[in-house]
């Protein structure tokens, strides 16, 4: 495995890569020399964002919580699948969006100016188009109406359409990766994913840099959610073993999902891409 170019700037992943969840607790804990690294490339200049494909709160609410945990992340430095979700809801003009999701994911997007319905709302059966996220109380009636605006002809997107994340109490399994299952076992039709791999989210991503996409080094623990999207968008893949991937997995990835470096976690990294 070896770098095709030293990256202009990074996009890291959360859970695993830079914090590791307490779902206990409810709590975060950063993956150690993480606010390092994140230091020493902005003392270099070289641009970084964060990216999570968690969707239960907006980036004005998550962003303390990391600073609060030592990691320089500024508000405006973290991204959510909500932040993809709605700027392609805009552009494609959705009148009506029915959401699957906490009132975090409806008020991150209804801050982007999209039009949201919650299943109880009037309105929601005429939703053009359906978004699942994070959603815990999620109940079959939601489902049924999920079911029965995409059978319409509805739109059917996602903030995560991946089953597992790192936590310290090992792997948890995406909530929107098991209602997404079963609207498309019913519907037949699969979902679009906004977060991590989401082909829409790399060139956000890029732009939001200032580089172009293939000079974007895509840091991250999951050989779906990052490596896959390095991959197809002609980025850069970096693998950490800090979450839910260990070195023999990601040795045993698919070219298509396989990373260019591996790397022990986050702390390594500067002296990994040779950046003094
Ligand atoms: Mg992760």
């Amino acid at each position: 495995m070896t770098l095709p170019r030293r990256p202009k700037g990074f996009m890291f992943d959360l859970d695993g890569t830079l914090i590791l969840s307490d779902r206990k607790l409810g709590g975060y804990s950063a993956i150690p020399g993480a606010a390092e690294t994140l230091r020493a490339l902005d003392a270099r200049g070289i641009p970084w964002i964060a990216m999570t494909n968690g969707s239960a709160y907006p980036a004005s609410v998550q962003a303390p919580r990391l600073r609060a945990v030592g990691l320089p992340v500024r508000d405006e430095r973290l991204f959510t699948p909500n932040s993809v979700a709605g700027k392609a809801m805009l552009e494609r003009g959705y009148s009506r969006v029915l959401v699957l999701g906490t009132q975090g994911v409806v008020d991150a997007l209804t801050e982007m100016g999209v039009p949201c319905v919650l299943p109880e709302d009037d309105g929601a059966h005429a939703a053009d188009a359906v978004y699942v996220a994070w959603h815990p109380e999620c109940t079959m009636p939601h489902i049924h109406l999920a079911c029965e605006r995409v059978l319409d002809g509805a739109a059917f997107l996602t903030a995560s359409d991946v089953p597992y994340f790192a936590t310290k109490e090992g792997r948890s399994f995406g909530y929107s990766c098991a209602i997404n299952g079963a609207v498309a076992r019913v519907t037949g039709v699969e979902p679009e994913p906004c977060g991590k791999p989401s082909p829409l989210a790399l060139p956000m991503i890029a732009e939001e840099l200032g580089v172009s996409e293939q000079d974007v080094g895509v840091v991250g623990d999951d050989a779906v959610a990052e490596m896959q999207m390095a991959r197809a968008g002609g980025a850069i893949g970096i693998a950490v073993a800090s979450g839910s991937t260990s070195h023999e997995q990601w040795e045993a990835q698919p070219p298509e999902r396989a990373p260019h470096v591996v790397i022990d976690s986050v702390q390594d990294l500067l002296a990994a891409l040779d950046i003094g």
